[in-house]
């Protein structure tokens, strides 16, 4: 854990957050500022700052990461209508907080390409 990292203190229960899911290997919360009508952060435990680190022994963490993202689709009620799951690295995709994290997002129509 890194103290200092806002999404390791939501994983130790530090600051609150909506839960939408927790096991050992990954937390899943509400976007404190939801972009979509359903807007879910997935994020791994353990502290990984972000893809540009990632190293191959992290492959299972964002394993788990991925394949537990259909199941909180199903619990966030857009399994059947679809969602985008993005990950954000750097400037020019506004990444801003440094704990590698998946955004789930749906609930409407996306526009495809981004913005
Ligand atoms: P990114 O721009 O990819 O780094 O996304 C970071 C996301 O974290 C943004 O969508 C923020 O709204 C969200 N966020 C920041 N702080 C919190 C928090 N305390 N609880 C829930 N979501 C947060
Ligand atoms: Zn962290």
């Amino acid at each position: 854990m890194d103290p200092d990292c806002i999404f390791c203190q939501i994983i130790a229960g530090q600051i609150p957050a909506k839960l939408v899911y927790q096991n050992e290997h990954v937390t899943a919360f509400h976007d404190i500022k939801p972009v979509t009508p359903v807007h879910v952060l997935i994020i791994p435990n353990r502290h990984i700052d972000s893809l540009a680190e990632l190293q191959p022994e992290d492959a299972d963490v964002v394993g788990h990461v991925l394949t537990i993202a259909q199941r909180i689709a199903e619990t966030v009620g857009v399994a059947e209508t679809g969602y985008r799951l993005s990950f954000n690295l750097g400037r020019d995709a506004g990444m801003a907080v440094h704990h590698l994290h998946a955004h789930l997002m749906g609930g409407r129509r996306l526009g495809w390409p981004p913005g």
